[in-house]
């Protein structure tokens, strides 16, 4: 029986592989928020179990074994995600940590009466897919970051970084979900950039506009 934690630490190193990041146990510690101590406890259970293999330079990867049970909560994630959002109607910004919560209690029988009620849909209510994950494979398919968006263009905001709730409740505040339009007016000096969104011009920051997937719409 794989425990809550032990799921947590493995789609963490599975979304840390599809965005391309080398992950070392400082990494994990600061991602998950638990101590250094902690970390290592966990991957000495995770490499007895052989989830996880830790490489002479400190780099953690998972095993096949370790993966598969990776992807299998991040697609019960992504399922009570829209499950909240279709479902019960539950406002995009807030569905993350309920999810992040009831992922681990799905059985296979509750995940495969989901997938009957919700149909096929690779991306949840973030905007964020599951098969299109890696920034590389992102941009193949013409999506660029807010923050390198050209002024005088008009965007459509395709996803937003999902793990921040302070960022969601921001994003919702000033407008910024799925699908909305936004004018980006001017790149500034100080690394901000001007946007226009529902008829209101406002100046991102960096690590913001980072955080936002766009297209040219
Ligand atoms: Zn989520
Ligand atoms: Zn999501």
């Amino acid at each position: 029986m794989i425990t809550i934690s032990k799921e947590d630490y493995l789609k963490a190193l599975a979304e840390a592989e599809a965005e391309g990041e080398a992950v070392i146990s400082a990494t994990l510690a600061h991602w998950l928020t638990v101590s250094r101590p902690a970390v290592t406890a966990a991957l000495k259970r995770l490499k007895k179990d052989g989830m996880v293999a830790v490489k002479g330079d400190g780099r953690i990867h998972l095993t096949s074994q370790g993966r598969q049970i990776a992807e299998r909560t991040i697609f019960r994630h992504h399922l009570i995600e829209r499950m909240l959002s279709e479902i019960f109607g539950m406002p995009w910004y807030e569905i993350h940590e309920e999810a992040e919560r009831l992922e681990h209690a799905v059985s296979p029988a509750f995940e495969k009466k989901l997938v009957e009620k919700l149909g096929n849909n690779d991306i949840c209510p973030h905007g964020n897919s599951l098969s299109l994950r890696s920034p590389a494979d992102r941009r193949k398919q013409g999506q660029r970051l807010l923050s390198e968006a050209e002024a005088g263009s008009g965007y459509q905001v395709v996803s937003v970084y999902e793990r921040d709730r302070k960022l969601l409740d921001f994003f919702e505040g000033e407008g910024i979900r799925p699908n909305a339009i936004v004018a980006v007016k001017s790149r500034n000096y100080d690394g901000t950039v001007s946007i226009s969104v529902e008829k209101r011009t406002i100046r991102l920051g960096a690590p913001a506009a980072e955080k936002v997937w766009v297209r040219k719409s």
